[in-house]
Order: C-alpha cells, then structure tokens, then sequence
C-alpha cells in the first residue's frame, strides 16, 4: 500500500469509514480508500492493486449502496475526480463516469439537448446510472447511452455498445472488475425552456413524493410485476416501523432513512421484515434494489 501512496498523485486513505462517502451515512471502514486525480491515476492505481490481488471495488456518488458495519475489506476506488463533461457532436455528450447525474442534466439544458432531463434529482454519478440503469418517469439511460469506454482489470481500455453494457430493469452486464470511465449519451436538439420546464417539475416532484430531508439510498426495493413496491410495503403496514436509528419512511414506504445514528445492521432487518412478510402475507418477492455490500 505504500507503494500506492507513492504512485497516485490523488488522495489514499487508510480505515476509511464508509460512512463518510454514502448517501446513507452508514457503513464500516475500507481497509484502504482512494480518489485519483484523473484516468492516468485511475488507472496506475487498479494496475498496482490488480498486482498485488487487492479487491476492489469501484464507488460512484454511494448513493444506491448499503455498506455493511464491518466495512470493506480491499480498496474502494472514488469516481470523485472524474467528471468531464463535453459535448462531442452537435447531439452527443460525453460525461466522464464521476460526473454527478444533475450536472450532466444541467449541462444538457444549456446545450438544448433533450433525454436526460426526465432523470433530473437522481443523486448518482454517470457510471452509476450505467450500471444500474437509473431512470424515473419512464426515461432511464438505456434510452439515451450509446456507448461507454471501460478499463479492464489487466489496464486495457475498450469501447461498450449499449447493447455490450446489458442494461435491464435497474441492472446492466457490468458491476465486475471492469471501470467505466466515460459514457457518451446520444441526445435530441430541443427547446431549452421546455427542457427547463421538466427539470423544475421532476424535482419538485421529488420533493413532495421523497423524504430528501433525511439520509436514504432511494428505493430499496424493485418494483414486483404490476405494483409499486413502496405500495405493497406501505399496505403491510411498515410505514413508519423503526430499528434503532432506521425508519420505514411515511412519506414513501420503499425508503428506508436514516433518523440519526442508523447501523447497517437496522437497515438490514427491516429489509429482512419487509421480504418476510411480503412473502408471507402476499406471496410476492422483494427483492433489493440497492447493492449490499461489504463485511458484518
Ligand atoms: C434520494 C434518492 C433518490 C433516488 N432516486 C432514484 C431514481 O429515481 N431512479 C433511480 O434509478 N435511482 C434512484 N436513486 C438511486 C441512485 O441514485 C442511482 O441508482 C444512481 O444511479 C447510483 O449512482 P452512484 O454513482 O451513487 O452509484 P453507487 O451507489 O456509488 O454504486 C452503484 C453501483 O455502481 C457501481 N459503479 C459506480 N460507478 C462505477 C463505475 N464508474 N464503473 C463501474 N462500476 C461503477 C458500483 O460499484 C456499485 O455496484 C436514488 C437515490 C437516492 C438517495
């Protein structure tokens, strides 16, 4: 590991908590945690840890992640730093993997560039909404990805179709050994004020649907064939359930926030609650939408 902290001009950090880098604020130390400074960083660093048989794993904005109270044994690699955006045709954006969502959204609006916007107050990065295909109101990023370019574990870098990249339900091909660095999004020309116009009505949206006030990783669970999951939880009767710090929201039952104080271990047991009795009661399987991850 010192050989890392030579190596990388960005910054290395030891017993990490992971509390301090997910939107749940939840979640044990990484044994060793990095941010580097560009691709050549990126890429000098996953050489070194490949070499030397670190685990790693690759962290977006952490807002779709549950990390457990025991942490992550290996290094966890932030996307923080790689955030170009630009606009590479008259209707095509490239977006390095770090770049927040609502950054790319704002930069589309200015461009008059129409796709993104449904997707305005997702709180991820580019290459999280890849890998999990994030989208809202019918809009998600396999309507709009064209193409990703990917560093592979052995320091090669290659180019994704959308058809490589396997986007389905909240899911995609990917989540392996494999970084992605950018993605390129392929955009209409459209009207600015309209574009405006949908930015302010899905974020308002989002504030009076979603407890944004309080630390959650969005939806927990995916949708079951023909309901909203936030539906079922909410007709078992789970809103407002607690335990210790974590809270089955009243205002969306498919978030579970964090009221202070929360472990992994709380937000753990109420998902195991909510699967149980969803089985149970409703014959219907939950399952997670956000990546558990890390040791108890
Ligand atoms: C308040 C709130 C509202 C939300 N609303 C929505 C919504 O409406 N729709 C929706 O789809 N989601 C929603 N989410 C969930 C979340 O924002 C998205 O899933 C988002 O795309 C995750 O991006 P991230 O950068 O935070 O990924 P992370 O949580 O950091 O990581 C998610 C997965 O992607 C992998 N990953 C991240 N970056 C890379 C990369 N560059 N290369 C390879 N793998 C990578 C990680 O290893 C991990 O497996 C919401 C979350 C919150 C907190």
């Amino acid at each position: 590991m010192q050989s890392l902290e030579r190596t990388i001009r960005g910054t290395v950090l030891f017993d990490e908590p992971m509390a301090r880098h997910t939107s749940y604020r939840v979640g044990g130390p990484a044994d060793v945690f990095i941010v580097p400074a560009d691709i050549d960083d990126l890429a000098a660093a996953v050489g070194i840890l490949h070499e030397r048989g670190v685990a790693v794993f690759i962290l977006g904005r952490g807002t779709n992640l549950l990390v457990r109270d025991g942490g992550i044994r290996g290094c966890v690699v932030s996307m923080e730093e790689i955030t170009k955006i630009e606009r590479t045709d008259p209707e095509v954006v490239s977006a390095g993997a770090g770049a927040a969502i609502m950054e790319v959204v704002n930069r589309c609006m200015e461009w008059s560039l129409t796709g993104l916007e449904k997707l305005a107050g997702i709180p991820g990065s580019m290459g999280g909404a890849v890998v999990m295909n994030a989208g809202a109101h019918g809009a998600y990023m396999d309507s709009v990805v064209n193409a990703a370019t990917m560093l592979g574990p052995d320091g090669t870098v290659y180019e994704k179709t959308r058809d490589q990249l396997g986007l389905g339900y909240r899911s995609s091909k990917l989540g392996g050994a494999e970084i992605i660095l950018d993605v390129r999004l392929s955009l209409g020309s459209g009207d600015r004020e309209e574009i405006s116009q949908v930015v302010t009505e899905k974020l308002a949206w989002r504030r009076d649907r979603q407890p944004l006030s309080l630390p959650s990783a969005g939806s927990v669970f995916k949708n079951p064939p023909g309901m909203p999951a936030g539906r079922v939880i909410a007709e078992l009767g789970f809103k407002g359930t607690r335990v210790g710090g974590a809270e089955v929201s009243e205002l969306h039952a498919n978030f579970i926030v964090n009221r202070g104080g929360a472990r992994a271990v709380d937000i753990l047991s109420l998902i195991d609650r909510i699967v149980l009795k969803a089985r149970d009661e409703r014959g219907i399987e939950l399952e997670p939408e956000i990546k558990i991850i890390g040791e108890d």
